[in-house]
């Protein structure tokens, strides 16, 4: 695996090859999430290459981004062993050199849940996303569903802007006990671990309220909201950003057709999001349980 540094190694790596190209950007503390996004590359890609970046850009508070959990010679160990042929990680000064002075800003899509909650915070994704897009020229590019609306964001700032890359989508990949897997959730101590898995489930009993017939928004988010409060007597879930029903291609609030259920918590400074698409094979997934 090749370790790339700087912009100018990015763009001369990639020039040269072999087709397809794809790449799975990331900002490290290397999961089983990202490897799926790997595993998914591997399949139509002859050359795969990782980017591991932890974007200042789209950290709204100093201290998320002071705390975010870095290993990078943990994660090019895991990578390597993943069989990718090469891992771009670049210093911040390297992709934002002085004078830096772009944004790129996706309206509409940015401007609920996580674009309320997280100002800034889309404008700096869509900036890296085009970035590294536009540095590697990659055929292909691997995002997960777990950020749904950053996926969304990113798909529409691709076909608005014309790069030619092609955005491929990963489901969501979970602990045994619901809970998506995250980089963040390695900062959690016991008893918020114990208490996370609580957000996926709240969704997935608010989706199949949603599947037995109710359309009522208000009454499928309080089912959720009403799961969320004993963990907040507790006092080990400290707040909940929000929980949203929302169309899952607007990311605006639900009227018709496919349904995302969505949600935000906190668990003291730790910060976990999730996400549930009522179509296909959501709706097994929930039917399995019964
Ligand atoms: P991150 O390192 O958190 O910025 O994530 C890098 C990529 O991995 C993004 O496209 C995420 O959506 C994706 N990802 C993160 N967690 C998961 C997960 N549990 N399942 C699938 N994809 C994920």
């Amino acid at each position: 695996m090749e370790l790339l540094k700087t912009p100018e190694e990015l763009k001369t790596y990639c020039a040269n090859v072999n087709r397809p190209l794809g790449i799975v950007p990331t900002m490290g503390s290397i999961h089983e999430g990202h490897l799926e996004l790997v595993r998914q590359a591997k399949v139509e890609c002859t050359t795969v290459l990782a980017t591991l970046f932890v974007n200042p850009a789209q950290f709204e508070q100093r201290g998320d981004f002071a705390s975010y959990p870095r290993d990078l010679i943990n994660d090019s160990n895991i990578l390597s062993a993943a069989s990718i042929h090469a891992l771009y990680a670049p210093e911040a000064s390297m992709v934002y050199p002085n004078g830096f002075s772009t944004s790129i800003s996706v309206n509409g899509l940015s401007s609920t849940m996580e674009g309320l909650v997280r100002p800034g915070h889309f404008e700096g994704v869509a900036t890296i996303v085009a970035k590294l897009l536009i540095g590697s020229g990659a055929d292909y590019a691997y995002f997960g569903r777990k950020d749904a609306q950053q996926l969304a964001v990113i798909k529409r700032m691709v076909a608005d802007l014309e790069v030619p890359s092609h955005i491929r989508e990963v489901e969501t990949i979970r602990e045994p006990d619901g809970l998506a897997l995250s980089s963040r959730n390695r900062l959690m101590n016991s008893d918020q671990r114990a208490v996370a898995p609580v957000l996926y489930r709240a969704l997935a009993t608010a989706g199949k309220a949603f599947y037995n017939g109710e359309r009522r928004s208000s009454t499928i988010i309080g089912i959720a909201h009403e799961m969320l409060k004993k963990p907040q007597r507790e006092g080990i879930l400290t707040s909940i950003d929000y929980i949203e029903m929302v169309n899952p291609d607007s990311m605006q609030p639900w009227k018709s057709g496919n349904v995302m259920l969505a949600g935000a918590i906190r668990l003291g400074n730790i910060r976990i999001i999730d996400n549930i698409i009522l179509v296909d094979n959501y709706i097994d997934e929930i039917h399995s349980e019964e």
